[in-house]
């Protein structure tokens, strides 16, 4: 008898729209790696224990070499998983697997609330020339009004540009310049949480692409997490892990424990 919804683990191994290096590509095998690691048991830390049967269903990575519509390959995947009623995990690649991922979600549970773990808002309009950038995807997805709420934790970079891209779709940003501590959170309807890795700080998490200082520990992102009031959690992405950066293996640690967190709270 299953106890448990079943959570759908989907790799994205993608990376070519990011700006500064590559390398997120190689993350979800890493990712899956380390969360079977023996080093570690597969309880959540909200009581849930991830290694018991069914309760994971592994939907493999997507082949996306080669696919001449990448977004639209990734968005009809999703739709795929959602359609069969499915708790969707999607590891990256990098932040621009989001766009297509939450159009998709957001076709199904509209109107979507997300909440997003980064150093960057990510809502540049185009990033060297390439409106498909890491850089970019919550303005393409703020452009859809399909989302009811985006409200951003952890940022560190705004800019001119951004801090006006915010202002016009309405995003709720919490800078960490402010950071008192997990902000009280409380979203109504469907919520999906997309977490990029470097909304942590280096210091815990040097295995991404752009090192960003002064970010969350590893403790307070979570406790973000396991604070935050939502009627239901319908996916989530972990993203911009990038292996290139991380010989040692611990930040991929780090990012197993993320994913097996996110799954406590989307399980419960
Ligand atoms: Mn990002
Ligand atoms: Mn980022």
């Amino acid at each position: 008898m299953m106890t448990h919804p079943t959570v759908c683990l989907l790799g994205i191994p993608w990376d070519v729209h990011s700006s500064y290096m590559t390398g997120p590509a190689l993350a979800p095998a890493e990712i899956r790696c380390a969360f079977d690691c023996d080093s570690a048991n597969k309880w959540t830390e909200s009581g849930i224990d991830l290694g018991q049967a069914e309760i994971i269903q592994d939907a493999g990575d997507l082949a996306l070499e080669g696919d001449p519509d990448p977004i639209a390959r990734i968005q009809s995947r999703v739709a795929e998983m959602l359609d069969r009623n499915l708790l969707l995990l999607c590891l990256g690649g990098d932040h621009a697997v989001t766009y297509p991922v939450v159009k998709a979600v957001s076709r199904k549970h509209a109107p979507l609330n997300i909440l997003h773990f980064d150093a960057h808002p990510d809502l540049y309009d185009e990033l060297d020339n390439d409106r498909l950038s890491h850089a970019c995807p919550f303005a393409r997805i703020m452009e859809t009004g399909r989302v009811a709420r985006l409200v951003q934790v952890g940022i560190r970079c705004m800019n001119g540009h951004q801090k006006s891209q915010a202002e016009k779709f309405g995003v709720e940003v919490h800078e960490m310049k402010d950071w008192q501590g997990p902000p009280a959170l409380t979203f109504d309807g469907p919520l999906y949480i997309s977490v990029d890795m470097d909304a942590l700080d280096p210091a815990f998490a040097p295995g991404v692409s752009h090192w960003e200082p002064g970010g969350l520990s590893v403790r307070e992102l979570i406790q973000v997490l396991q604070q935050v009031k939502a009627d239901r959690i319908v996916g989530a992405d972990l993203v911009e892990y990038n292996p290139r950066q991380d010989p040692s293996g611990r930040t991929g640690m780090v990012a197993a424990k993320l994913m097996k967190e996110l799954m406590g709270r989307m399980l419960v």
